[in-house]
């Protein structure tokens, strides 16, 4: 069945309550392990029916928001979102003390049991309130950022599109974009300031109802981190200090030399090579039927999972008048079927969506027989390993879609590299902020760029007093919208290195057990898949180390292969 023969049904409040509710009530009455069984597997069954109906209409949404239907449809279900959560919270509180506990514990694993425990934990009515207000701030951040209209060249932008004219291959275009961009924020720097504190202090509020000292245990648990805390992260981004920083410093010149830039600028950082970063040749349709071919060649699973999505109408990826910016990937079980939603504009990043993007999509697919649906997708530090892995998978097929392929390899390469230094500080700012919920703006900017000159001192703002006084953060949305979830993607990426470092050695049995931790889904919580997955801890001291130091003599060889 294709994509457009999927049928949109709005979900009526009044028939979840009375059939969502029926249900519970069922649960509640059962007699016996069997009833209690037969039970959960009905309202896992209609979790997987209201949850397709859901995701099709968002996705529908993001294609189309100026689609009235589409849109009160939408703005319906986030009515009723609350109440939907009440009604599972209701059920988790049942389920939790069965008197049939043990038994569905063997039936369904002890790992559903702790997932709602820890659901548990981070819900209550006495916070619905705060949780409000919270979707309220983060909805008036992401309008305020989806809203910037820039003035450049004649021309006015918002700032996603700014993006291909500070990475341009010209030095005085990259840094008149760059400026522009900055002003942007400048003027809003009072309300995103005055945003992020009601935000960071509505948190702290809920994380104090619920019986937390501050926000950061919450937020760890409410990303379902049940086997690392706040304590391994910080080990972990110490690793990354030792190992990594000092050679991405080094990296840092070795480009700038490499790409032609004396004394680099902040503006400057995203250049690789002196005539530009590899951009694909060809359109859309070219792109999809080159990434076809790379499927079919890769593996068999790849083969018939690529084939299907193709088939079935499963990949949205021309950016058009009235479709939503940005890329995502998501699931709807009763079709068992993943969709692929993204904005194509002619660079690199078109190639990336058809590997990161399509890796999260195999793994959904992948796992698409799992039975208990909370198994069947991990938590997102694991999520991010499916796709940030799949673009090195592909590296064997890169000439299918640049004329430069091995620049590909290497500016890809370098990139993830670079990325770590940026992701840890994030996540160390945040963690910093929530231990110290009542400090001020001023005060959260310097610590920012305390942390940006420990992790990043290449970064230069020489020109550009007002990101000198820490303000850089306020452009990263997931600071705002999605706190602690940023880490996930250097953790990602420290996995996704050993795979490719696998790869390059041995690319069968890399395949083969990357293929294994596709299949299994989110069986298990982060650190336990790994094990399962035989991968290396990024928490254990020295896996970092062990983990770098063939991607480090990979990058030199590289560089030697191209510029020697
Ligand atoms: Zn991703």
């Amino acid at each position: 069945m294709k994509f457009s023969d999927y049928p949109t049904n709005v979900p009526k409040l009044e028939d979840i309550q009375k059939d969502f509710g029926a249900l519970i009530d069922e649960f509640a009455k059962a007699t016996s392990v069997q009833e209690a069984t037969k039970s959960i597997k009905k309202i896992q069954a209609y979790g997987d029916e209201l949850g397709t109906d859901i995701t099709i209409i968002s996705i529908r949404f993001s294609l189309d928001y100026k689609n009235k239907a589409i849109s009160d449809a939408n703005d319906y279900l986030d009515t009723i979102y609350p109440y939907i959560s009440q009604l599972s919270n209701r059920f988790n509180q049942l389920i939790v003390a069965s008197p049939f506990r043990a038994e569905l514990e063997k039936t369904f694993g002890e790992y559903l049991f702790k997932m709602i425990e820890t659901s548990l934990k981070c819900f209550d009515d006495s916070i619905m309130d705060l949780m409000a207000q919270e979707a309220k701030l983060q909805t008036e951040y992401s309008k305020l950022i989806s809203g910037a209209k820039i003035k450049f060249h004649g021309e006015t932008y918002n700032l996603s599109q700014m993006g291909k004219f500070t990475q341009d291959k010209d030095r005085e275009t990259r840094k008149a974009a760059f400026k522009a961009t900055t002003r942007f924020f400048e003027k809003n720097d009072q309300r995103l300031g005055e945003i992020y504190d009601e935000l960071v202090k509505v948190r702290d509020e809920m994380a104090k109802k619920l019986g937390f000292k501050n926000f950061v245990e919450l937020g760890y648990l409410k990303l379902g981190r049940l086997d690392y805390t706040a304590e391994d992260v910080k080990g972990y981004r110490d690793q990354i200090y030792r190992e990594v920083v000092p050679f991405v410093n080094r990296l840092y010149k070795q480009i700038a030399k490499r790409a032609g830039i004396k004394s680099p600028k902040i503006y400057d950082l995203s250049q690789s090579f002196v005539d530009g970063n590899p951009t694909p040749r060809g359109d859309r349709e070219y792109l999809v039927q080159q990434a076809t071919t790379m499927y079919n060649e890769m593996s068999p699973e790849t083969n018939e999972f690529f084939n299907f999505m193709v088939d079935n109408e499963l990949l949205d990826l021309d950016a058009r008048a009235g479709k939503r910016g940005g890329g995502y990937m998501t699931y709807m079980p009763r079709y068992k079927a993943p969709f692929i939603f993204a904005n194509f504009n002619g660079t690199q990043g078109d190639v990336d969506v058809l590997t990161h993007e399509v890796g999260h999509a195999f793994q959904g697919y992948q796992s698409r027989d799992i039975k208990v649906p909370e198994y069947r997708m991990p938590t997102l530090e694991a999520c991010e390993i499916h796709s940030m892995s799949m673009e090195f998978f592909a590296w064997p097929w890169m000439h299918l879609f640049f004329d430069e392929d091995k620049k590909y390899h290497l500016s890809h390469i370098e990139g993830a590299v670079k990325f770590l230094p940026y992701g840890v500080s994030v996540d160390e700012f945040q963690e910093w902020v929530y231990e110290n919920p009542n400090v001020t703006h001023e005060e959260r900017c310097a610590k920012w760029r305390e942390i940006e000159k420990k992790y990043l001192p290449a970064r230069k703002y020489t020109g550009f007093k007002y990101l000198e006084k820490g303000t850089f953060w306020l452009r990263q949305g997931h600071i705002f919208t999605s706190p602690f979830y940023y880490i996930d993607y250097t953790l990602a990426q420290v996995l996704a290195f050993q795979f490719a470092t696998e790869m390059f050695t041995n690319r069968t049995k890399a395949w083969n057990k990357y293929v294994k931790l596709c299949k299994l889904g989110g069986r298990y919580p982060f650190v336990e898949l790994l094990e399962h997955a035989k991968l290396r801890n990024p928490f254990i001291e020295g896996n970092v180390k062990k983990v770098i130091n063939p991607v480090k003599r990979k990058i030199k060889e590289l560089n030697k292969e191209l510029f020697d």
